[in-house]
């Protein structure tokens, strides 16, 4: 692969101030009612994630779009249209699950090439994102990479984690480094059982850095890297520093990160990994150093349950 800078340098949302007028939303973008397989209605899973303080939600059934206008919601809480869409797999893989946001037209999908999908989504102003990898058997080379237009990854889903297979960062990973190209990514729950049931409700969410409550503020931020996923902890703040001090000319960056309390902190980058922990004793901020001429990082948080944060991958080649 080439060894020049990644195509996308995303945002770092850590750097987007209150006094410009940011602030955070939490939100769950992958959910299910009785439009498909889940057991709520559309407007018994919205009052759910209202009446547990979440800020925006998409009712994401199989196939086919739950309209936004036929629930109903507090003004200051955000409904994003969406679908989780099943083109069939020409490359030898499984069905696939991608995630679809701000769109208006229905699609036929499981007659339709993956390519075709994306790019109506796209030309439609939305945007459509690679689900729960890790639980659909992905391969990333042989399923995702002959597409293009794809905008991110589901890295957390809570509904697979209970078939243990909740985690796709390997794939992001695998991803990124054959692309040589940044992909944000989102954490979700698949709610398909009723809050009761407490199987697979509001035990996974991303956060966004908006300005606005509104759809478009929201995707447009998640697909410029301005969020982070979580299923525990908290993410305060990510800074990056150049402090080359070596002989050998090689570009060292240094991280600060502040966390809820935290057990470790990993750096993932293209080379090799590196981490910072203390043992026996947890922390809420670190600072540490990346592993040289790092093309690009992104951190995971582990609390001190095991429960984690992702940040997305910030482009260290900034830096050069
Ligand atoms: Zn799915
Ligand atoms: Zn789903």
């Amino acid at each position: 692969m080439p060894q020049d800078s990644p195509q996308n340098g995303l945002l770092n949302p850590f750097e987007l101030s209150a006094d410009d007028g940011y602030t955070w939303l939490k939100g769950n973008l992958h959910s299910h009612t009785t439009n498909s397989d889940g057991k709520p209605s559309p407007q018994e899973r919205v009052d759910g994630y209202v009446g547990q303080g979440y800020d925006f939600l998409c009712v994401s059934d199989h196939y086919k779009i739950t309209r936004t206008d036929t629930v109903t919601c507090p003004d200051d809480f955000v409904l994003v249209q969406g679908a989780e869409l099943h083109p069939h797999n020409p490359f030898g893989g499984q069905t696939h699950h991608f995630l679809a946001f701000n769109i208006r037209e229905d699609m036929d999908t499981p007659k339709m090439p993956p390519q075709h999908v994306i790019n109506q989504v796209n030309e439609q102003g939305g945007n459509i994102w690679l689900a729960h990898p890790h639980w659909s058997s992905v391969n990333i080379m042989r399923d995702t990479l002959p597409l293009k237009g794809l905008a991110g990854i589901e890295v957390f889903n809570s509904t697979c984690r209970r078939a243990s297979r909740g985690e796709g960062s390997i794939h992001w990973d695998d991803w990124m480094s054959l692309e040589n190209k940044l992909y944000p990514a989102l954490g979700n729950d698949d709610s398909h059982a009723l809050d009761a049931d407490n199987r697979d409700t509001y035990q996974g969410w991303t956060w966004a850095r908006v300005k606005e409550r509104t759809p478009e503020a929201i995707m447009d931020a998640l697909v410029k890297g301005a969020g982070y996923s979580s299923n525990g902890p908290e993410i305060r703040n990510i800074e990056l520093k150049r402090v080359d001090d070596r002989s050998d000319g090689k570009r060292i960056i240094e991280a600060t990160i502040e966390s809820s309390e935290a057990q470790r902190y990993a750096a993932i980058s293209e080379t090799y990994g590196g981490d910072y922990y203390l043992q026996g004793e947890t922390f809420e901020r670190a600072t540490f150093r990346l592993r040289p001429n790092a093309r690009w990082v992104r951190f995971e948080i582990i609390g001190p349950d095991g429960s984690k944060a992702w940040s997305n991958p910030l482009d260290l080649t900034l830096f050069d």
